[in-house]
């Protein structure tokens, strides 16, 4: 009898893992690697999503008639030793699984090939779109790679939002420009309210799961209690459908809004499930684009951006990874050194904007793109904090990050620290930009238009301290040349202002 071994991001039977085999002919193994569990202080509302919706999958493929030896985190220490176990059992004369998503694990199968004594077939993976050839082939030899193109390039191959002589519908690849709606938009929309996604169930698996997940890993952040998010592929697609009907429509005009009393406002929150395989992208695709055929159609510019986030973000990233791996994890093009502050784990932080996204990823897990990119990415960035550090802590407290996602989200999109291979520009703010896309200066201590004295906000001298650091990377570069050319016309008493605010304010919230 063959084994497939179905890692915990892979659970659907649609996996090309599973492609030939039945459930009389081979079995099922699935590992809660307790190792894997602890490499990062993983949140606990996303080690308990992760647990729950495994041990879920195991039960649905045991009504299908299959046989499934899984191994819980309490009694395995790690891959190795629930696979040489199963060996010693069952015997498999192979075990096949889906090529995973993650590069130590892929490295790690020889090894785990030889010191369990069985041959181990990694299948190409089916979970995306673009195989990782493709995307090489497409990437070529360039020195920088382009979302944008990629994104073109994947809705002409796969004919998604294109008319038949093969042009973009609605005459343009993409509405960012018509999708940046801010709160002085959204209060003159009549500030439109999400509706809340559809209550999970709390079946006796879940209950049991986030009892041990609180259980085993109390040093971990979060309270598994808190578990908002569907663990079966019933439960994720009925989400799928609910934000599809109510929240779509006003998804594209509102994607970058922040609200402080509705944190996820019209996105779809679908990134958890699709990340570990109870939704797949295409059927994601398919759902959006059918409501636009319909006859109460959402506006094209909301699909066109919720579809730009599956084949065209999602794809782009996943091929950055497999293609600059394993030295894309070290990159430090800002040579950026600073610790991060103590209080994105413990505390309040200062800044009322860095507290709403610190405190909603604390409760939840989850921050939408913008309070990921353009708050707390900003931060970082304009601060300098090590890349390697801002990545572990992406990595372990959001619920749909894994490696593959978050490596070229972090260190490409969000802190340029791969110099400028998949982004044109850094993406520097200042107060400004959190003025106008969220509510939360009102709730500050600081004012967003004030620039020196102690009510003056801190990302105006740590935004033209970033410019001063890196003014000559940058001269150059014709989307931020501007402001280094701004940044040189200030005084010189001025330019030792700045640098010595955003220095004393370094040194106070990061010290080594
Ligand atoms: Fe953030 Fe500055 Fe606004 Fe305070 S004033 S919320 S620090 S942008």
């Amino acid at each position: 009898m063959q084994t497939i071994w179905v890692i915990y991001d892979q659970l659907w039977t649609g996996n090309s893992a599973f492609s030939g085999y039945t459930a009389g002919t081979s079995r099922v193994l699935m590992i809660e690697s307790d190792a894997s569990f602890r490499k990062l202080p993983l949140h606990r509302i996303k080690l308990a999503f992760f647990i729950s919706a495994m041990r879920h999958f195991a039960e649905e493929l045991e009504a299908a008639g299959w046989q499934v030896d899984y191994h819980r985190h309490g009694d395995t220490k790690d891959y190795q030793s629930a696979i040489r176990s199963h060996v010693e059992k069952f015997r498999p004369s192979s075990i096949r699984v889906l090529a995973p998503n993650d590069y130590a694990l892929q490295q790690a199968i020889p090894a785990l090939e030889k010191k369990c004594g069985v041959p181990i077939e990694s299948v190409p993976t089916n979970q995306f779109l673009l195989s990782r050839e493709d995307f090489a082939k497409w990437a070529g030899s360039g020195k920088s790679l382009r979302m944008e193109n990629h994104y073109r390039a994947m809705r002409k191959s796969l004919r998604i939002l294109m008319t038949r002589d093969g042009e973009p519908e609605g005459d343009t690849w993409n509405f960012d420009a018509e999708n940046r709606g801010t709160v002085k938009d959204w209060e003159a929309a009549g500030t439109p309210r999400p509706s809340p996604a559809p209550e999970i169930r709390r079946d006796e698996i879940t209950e049991r799961v986030i009892f041990e997940v609180n259980d085993a890993f109390p040093k971990h952040p979060g309270d598994a209690n808190n578990l908002w998010l569907p663990t079966t592929r019933g439960e994720a697609l009925t989400w799928l459908r609910h934000f599809v009907e109510h929240r779509l429509g006003l998804f594209g005009p509102f994607e970058d809004l922040m609200i402080e009393r509705e944190p996820l406002l019209f996105h779809s929150v679908l990134s958890p499930m699709l990340n570990i395989g109870l939704l797949t992208p295409m059927e994601c695709v398919d759902a959006a684009v059918a409501a636009l055929r319909s006859e109460t159609p959402p506006p094209l510019r909301s699909v066109e951006g919720f579809v730009r986030q599956i084949i065209g973000w999602r794809e782009f990233v996943n091929g950055v990874y497999w293609l600059r791996m394993p030295e894309y994890h070290a990159v430090n093009a800002l040579a950026a050194e600073i610790p991060l502050p103590d209080w994105l784990w413990e505390g309040t932080p200062p800044m009322h904007c860095m507290e709403m996204a610190v405190t909603q990823v604390r409760d939840t897990g989850y921050n939408h793109h913008i309070q990921r990119l353009m708050v707390l990415g900003n931060y970082f960035l304009l601060t300098g904090c090590r890349p390697q550090e801002v990545l572990d802590w992406y990595s372990a407290m959001y619920v749909d990050a894994h490696d593959w996602v978050m490596a070229a989200n972090v260190l490409g999109m969000v802190l340029y620290a791969d110099g400028g291979f998949m982004a044109s520009k850094p993406y520097a703010a200042g107060a400004a930009y959190i003025s106008k896309m969220s509510d939360y200066c009102n709730g500050c201590r600081y004012k967003p238009n004030v620039k020196t004295g102690p009510e003056a906000c801190p990302f105006h001298s740590l935004y033209w301290a970033f410019y001063d650091r890196h003014q000559t990377r940058f001269a150059k570069n014709p989307r931020v040349a501007v402001m280094i050319g701004s940044w040189k016309k200030r005084t010189l008493d001025e330019q030792n202002e700045i640098r010595n605010t955003a220095a004393a304010w370094i040194a106070t919230h990061h010290p080594n």
